[in-house]
Parts: C-alpha cells; sequence; structure tokens
C-alpha cells in the first residue's frame, strides 16, 4: 500500500517516497507534512496525475493568439508577406478545431474522474463555452479559407478570433478556479 502525506500548509498531496526536503508546490519545508490518506482510489489518482487536459489546452491557448495575430497582419501588409501569413494562418486554422476536440474529450474524461460527473455547474459551464468554442473554429477554418484580399472576410475571421480568446480566457478563468490548492495564510 503506498503511503500518502499532505502539506498542511498548502494542501499538496504526495507519495511519501518522493517527498524531498522541500514541499515541490509551495516550499516550506517537510516538517509541514502531514500523513494523508488517500480519499480516492489509487487507478483515479493516477489517471489525475498525468493532467492530460490542462496540457493539451496549451494547443489551442497558443494557436488561438498566434491566428488573431496572423489575421490582424494579413489585413495590414501587403504581398508577399500578406501570403506568407495568409498561408500560416490556413495551417492553424484548420488544426485548431482538432486541437480544441482533443482537450475537449479529455476535459471530460478528466471532470468524470475527478468529480464522478460532468454536470457540476462549473463543468457546465465549460462544456458550453468549450462547444461554443469549437464552433466558432469551425468557423474561423471556413473563413480563414475564403479569404478574398479584397473582402470583408478578413474582418469576420479578426471578430471570429477575438471570440474564440474570449472563450479561451474564461475556460482558463474557471479551470483556474476548480484547482484549488493554495497556501494557507494571508
Ligand atoms: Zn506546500
Amino acid at each position: 500500500m503506498v503511503q500518502f502525506v499532505r502539506c498542511k500548509v498548502c494542501g499538496y498531496v504526495i507519495k511519501k517516497s518522493k517527498l524531498g526536503d522541500l514541499c515541490p508546490a509551495c516550499g516550506v519545508k517537510k516538517t509541514a507534512f502531514e500523513p494523508y490518506e488517500l480519499t480516492i482510489s489509487e487507478k483515479r489518482m493516477k489517471i489525475l496525475e498525468l493532467h492530460i487536459h490542462p496540457i493539451l489546452v496549451h494547443f489551442p491557448q497558443g494557436f488561438i493568439p498566434a491566428i488573431l495575430l496572423l489575421s490582424i497582419l494579413v489585413a495590414v501588409f501587403n504581398d508577399p508577406f500578406q501570403n506568407y501569413f495568409l498561408i500560416a494562418l490556413k495551417i492553424f486554422s484548420i488544426a485548431l478545431p482538432f486541437v480544441i476536440t482533443a482537450a475537449a474529450v479529455a476535459g471530460i474524461l478528466d471532470g468524470k474522474i475527478r468529480f464522478k460527473s460532468i454536470a457540476t455547474p462549473m463543468l457546465k459551464q465549460k462544456i458550453m463555452i468549450g462547444s461554443t468554442a469549437l464552433i466558432l473554429s469551425v468557423l474561423l477554418t471556413v473563413s480563414a479559407f475564403l479569404i478574398n484580399v479584397s473582402s470583408l472576410e478578413i474582418l469576420w475571421t479578426i471578430v471570429l478570433g477575438i471570440l474564440l480568446l474570449g472563450c479561451s480566457v474564461f475556460l482558463g478563468f474557471i479551470g483556474g478556479r476548480l484547482t484549488c490548492s493554495v497556501r494557507v495564510g494571508k
């Protein structure tokens, strides 16, 4: 049976055998740790500790600002640069719905294992915003491929990029609130 310990200062839980001199999360001395009885199965703990959802979320969170920046550059520059930026924009746009889907699937899996249900108020909110982001990303891919330099499509692409950025910030905000490890004390 694996023994776990918990930091009394920040709540961080770690295998006793892996604990060094300091709490890896908040940096206090290891004397601040107390024995901790794992309240979830080791199997659930193992899957959650892979942090698949937070890792996969970095892809859309990186792609979305890049797409927004590239669509602004397409609007601002003339050829040949405009064309280079447009090619990059198209590549990121095609990839976006896929990386959002991957992050969403991992998020649903994480929610099911972490909270045993995805019908919680915050998870329902995340699923709604995530689905909106997926729809917006498909629209963005379509508009990036329709861009005719002398048309309004580029403006539409910029608007979609801004909306996606909003979804991404909001999702990060809720996700951040769901991770509740914090060092105690004012
Ligand atoms: Zn700590």
